[in-house]
């Protein structure tokens, strides 16, 4: 069971890391071609992959303040009735950054929700409000 669990995860992986071979499946006569490199790729990454795992996973540096901005972005624009398009949210998410100091975290983008609940979402909100009611009274339209 954690044997088929782990090939599948490792599946996942490589489609993630190897998004350019999907997409040139698209030309059918490579198809096959295309298919064989792509398997022996995956041997060569997975036995490498083994000793570091990091390698493998997507490392990125994450501002989490700008993670908890997003997550409460929505949900605050709708309680202050504020408009919400491109131009509206994205200066309330570069006004809110701003005023925010960054707490960067090197990681996974895919669990920086989880790491995002070491920030407190407090400040964050306040500054959110503030810039939200900013922009309302003030778009750039
Ligand atoms: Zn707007």
């Amino acid at each position: 069971m954690s044997h088929a669990k782990n090939a599948l995860d490792k599946d996942l992986m490589f489609q993630k890391i190897m998004p350019s071979s999907k997409d040139r499946n698209v030309c059918s006569e490579e198809e096959s071609e295309e298919d064989a490199a792509g398997g022996s790729l995956r041997a060569r990454i997975f036995a490498q992959s083994e000793a570091s795992m990091s390698a493998m996973s997507g490392i990125h540096v994450i501002n989490l303040m700008e993670e908890v901005v997003m997550q409460h972005l929505d949900d605050t624009i709708e309680k202050f009735n504020c408009c919400r398009c491109d131009q509206c949210r994205s200066d309330i998410i570069a006004i809110t950054l701003n005023e925010l100091p960054p707490k960067y975290v090197v990681g996974d983008p895919k669990h920086a929700k989880e790491l995002a609940k070491q920030v407190s979402t407090k400040e964050v909100l306040s500054a959110l409000v503030r810039a939200v009611i900013k922009v309302r009274s003030h778009p750039r339209h």
